[in-house]
């Protein structure tokens, strides 16, 4: 799964309730490790870095959980 985080990250995967692209992340891109937390706790870090998003939702930015982003979900 972690091997093909890198090649997920150049398509910009689609929000499903708006039919749009998601916005481009502002912080970098969780480690591998980060990542893997996240799919544990259950709560998640956005592309924008807001803290204590659903795994399958997005902040009050419209910004993804870094998992939807990756497309891991
Ligand atoms: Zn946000």
């Amino acid at each position: 799964m972690t091997s093909d985080l890198s090649s997920a990250i150049n398509d910009t995967p689609f929000d499903l309730l708006t039919g749009k692209p998601y916005p481009e992340p502002t912080t970098a891109q969780p480690e591998a490790d980060e990542i893997e937390a996240m799919l544990f706790d259950r709560a998640c870090i956005a592309t924008d870095g807001c803290e204590g998003v659903d795994p399958d939702g997005t902040c009050c930015h419209g910004h993804p959980s870094w998992l939807l982003r990756l497309g891991i979900l």
